[in-house]
């Protein structure tokens, strides 16, 4: 629960593009100008978009394989969002999802993307089945959540009502994708760039060790994802975390000290020698109950592994850390109690499991593979 990337001593430090003015609304008030910081420094050393975008922050995606703005085929802006016939790496100008010049946000309401990238990466988000879907809502399409101030400084965003793990919070269209390295290229020296405020709702999330919503990008509907990892309250203030939570406290800090944050949420300062081992062990202790339950499972006079799994998961739960290696021993629970015949507690931990991957990223690198979450594990 410290102060977002985007309120930072860094953040100030940041040059941005401005994107085009948004057209009068339906009561004919003028909307705010939405504009873009590009950051310096630190980019995101890993992805969550299915190997093809990069998060780095909600409103900014950076497009791979581009390593450094290596490309000089700029093509510039392109009249038909629909082209596709560039070469890999020639950068491309062009709005996402195509929309009419004189569109307006009453046309759109999902709202456009401006994207630098590569052709590559441009036929990529073309040819994802259903592009470009609609953005998803909240059920029973209710704002389930409001920015105000936050007990950690600055601002930050809350829940308005309970959500349940794995429910929808906000998904929204980032304002701008660029290629990986375009940012630090641009540099504080390019010209067109302007100084100006980031508007968007997932920007005033703020981070937390023990964070209790997860985003991931749907390329289907070109949009961010913010999802609850755990059944959050009324009121509740919202984080994701911006660092590697399987991690100690003091490599935490360390990741996070180029966004300015010093952590003092739950997980840090509550931090012991044991929450430390725990974070930093994590994947190791699952795997030996992984390999512990399939020799179970191919002989069942063996030892099994359940008071172990629900030992860990008790753990984990207590520590906050509500993702992949939770899932995997949710599958493990479910699928011990499937094969000893107890369907009632099988579906008990196969749902939990449903809902933490409707949420993570693990649910989404399951599909991508053609699998389904929970249930077909057990
Ligand atoms: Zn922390």
């Amino acid at each position: 629960m410290k102060r977002g990337f985007l309120k930072t001593a860094k953040a100030k430090k940041t040059e941005g593009i401005g994107l085009p003015r948004v057209p009068p609304k339906g009561d004919g008030s003028l909307a705010p100008q939405p504009h873009i910081k590009l950051p310096y420094g630190k980019l995101a050393k890993t992805g969550n978009v299915a190997s093809v975008i990069d998060f780095v922050q909600p409103n900014i995606v950076t497009a791979r394989p581009i390593e450094g703005f290596v490309s000089k085929k700029v093509f510039g802006r392109e009249a038909s969002g629909d082209t596709v016939d560039y070469s890999e790496n020639t950068i491309v100008i062009t709005t996402l999802p195509r929309v009419d010049s004189d569109a307006t946000q009453d046309d759109e309401p999902d709202n456009w993307t401006e994207c630098i990238l590569t052709g590559h990466i441009k036929l990529r988000i073309l040819s994802t089945p259903g592009f470009p879907r609609p953005v998803e809502k909240p059920a029973g399409g209710k704002v389930n959540h409001r920015v105000g101030p936050s007990p950690f400084g600055g601002l930050g965003v809350f829940a308005t009502r309970s959500v349940r793990t794995g429910d929808l919070i906000v998904a929204e269209r980032p304002l701008l994708i660029t290629p990986r390295g375009f940012q630090q290229a641009a540099g504080s020296g390019s010209k067109g760039l302007s100084k100006e405020e980031i508007i968007q709702v997932m920007s005033r999330v703020n981070h937390s060790c023990s964070p209790n919503t997860d985003h991931r990008f749907n390329m289907a509907s070109l949009s961010f994802e913010l999802r609850a990892v755990r059944d959050i309250k009324k009121g509740e203030e919202l984080f994701y975390s911006y660092c590697d939570i399987y991690q100690t406290k003091s490599e935490r800090a360390e990741e996070l000290a180029p966004y300015g944050i010093v952590c003092v949420c739950p997980g840090c300062v509550g931090a012991t020698k044991e929450t430390d081992s725990l974070r930093s062990e994590l994947a190791k202790r699952v795997g030996k109950i992984q390999v512990g339950h399939l020799v179970w499972l191919k002989d069942q006079s063996r030892p099994n592994v359940l008071a172990a799994s629900l030992k860990l998961i008790a753990e984990i739960e207590k520590e906050g850390l509500h993702s992949a290696p939770l899932a995997l021993l949710l599958g493990i629970v479910a699928n011990f109690y499937s094969a000893s015949g107890n369907t009632n507690s099988a579906m008990k931990y196969s749902d939990q499991l449903d809902n933490l991957c409707r949420a993570s990223t693990l649910g989404r690198s399951l599909e991508s593979n053609g699998l389904t979450v929970g249930k077909a594990l057990i």
